[in-house]
């Protein structure tokens, strides 16, 4: 299946803060090497009808950045116009059907941010709530690409994710620039492997964790875990019948790197270099990181391992996908 590279967490003008018209958005996200972005503008789904005139140029998805009193969340994959309540904060009980309307529509939610450090930006809610967790939200107003609060996310998301696989409610990190000026599109994008270039291809893998997060396009990587016949990449569920299994990773693009292979354990194997191979045991999951001395370089998406043979593929995203 083929990876398409997207940035689901893009504002324009629309938006307080960002200065960036769709034209403008539409030539940076190809020169940021994507085939796909959401449109997130906070709390208006006005400008869904903006992107039609480019709709041979890049495909972008309707979304919304909700904006509550207690964190922020993206819904992508709306009905075009569709407008996902706000404004309600964590003691109000409303989220809940406000996350089942964009299910409704065949969308997902995600949990944006959610340690960013401003006024309402920190995430109350819990991760679980959503379908997937942006541990890497771009550098808006820094020029620094990873900063404290992608750490914090990436560590909170990381410390739960044995918890999470054991009571079969993991939920997959992305990555998006939030970009609101010049220049930020892109960094950083999340790839998803999908089976085609469609909105409910690309929302369905992601979905699933079938996706990485690069710190731009120059980043490449190669994840895949082997046991016997069977060969997994992020999200997919590989049987092990118990014995170990070997972790592949080819890294490119990023010249002074650490790969650092991530399991039940913590960090089970560290090397500065662009290749790495090592064999993992006794996990229900292995995921993989690289980075360099000043910033992350990019972040896959684990692959769930069980105690059985063969390999088998993962169970498909249940969940119908409106017509959009
Ligand atoms: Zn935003």
């Amino acid at each position: 299946m083929p990876w398409y590279r997207g940035d689901l967490h893009v504002h324009t003008a629309r938006s307080r803060g960002a200065d960036r018209t769709p034209e403008q958005v539409v030539h940076e996200a190809r020169a940021a090497g994507l085939d796909f972005i959401a449109t997130t503008e906070h709390d208006t789904v006005d400008g869904h009808g903006d992107w039609a005139p480019y709709a041979d140029e890049l495909l972008v998805i309707p979304g919304q950045e909700v904006v509550t009193r207690t964190g922020h969340w993206l819904a992508v994959g709306l009905r075009p116009g569709r407008l996902i309540g706000s404004h309600y904060g964590i003691r109000d009980g409303t989220v809940d059907r406000e996350l089942a309307r964009v299910r409704a529509d065949g969308g997902i939610c995600v949990a944006a941010h959610p340690h960013a450090p401003y006024p309402a930006g920190q995430l109350a809610y819990p991760l679980e709530l959503f379908d997937a967790v942006e541990v890497w939200n771009g550098p808006w107003t820094s020029d620094v690409p990873w900063q404290a609060d992608n750490g914090a996310a990436l560590a909170e998301w990381s410390r739960g994710l044995a918890a999470g696989v054991v009571a079969g409610q993991w939920r997959p990190v992305i990555g998006n620039s939030d970009a609101h000026l010049a220049g930020q599109l892109g960094t950083p994008q999340t790839v998803v492997r999908a089976a085609a270039l469609t909105a409910s291809d690309l929302l369905a893998s992601v979905r699933g964790g079938h996706c990485w997060i690069a710190a731009s396009a120059e980043v490449t990587l190669g994840f895949e875990v082997s046991a016997g016949d069977g060969i997994a990449g992020p999200g997919d569920v590989l049987g092990t019948s118990g014995a170990p299994v070997r972790v592949a990773v080819v890294v490119g693009g990023v010249p002074d790197g650490v790969i650092r292979v991530h399991t039940e354990q913590g960090v089970v194997a560290e090397r500065a270099a662009t290749e790495l191979t090592a064999t993992v045991a006794d996990s229900g999951f292995v995921w993989v990181s690289v980075r360099t001395a000043e910033t992350m370089a990019a972040v896959a998406n684990p692959v769930l391992l069980v105690d059985q043979s063969p390999a088998h593929p993962s169970p498909s995203p249940s969940r119908s996908s409106a017509e959009r």
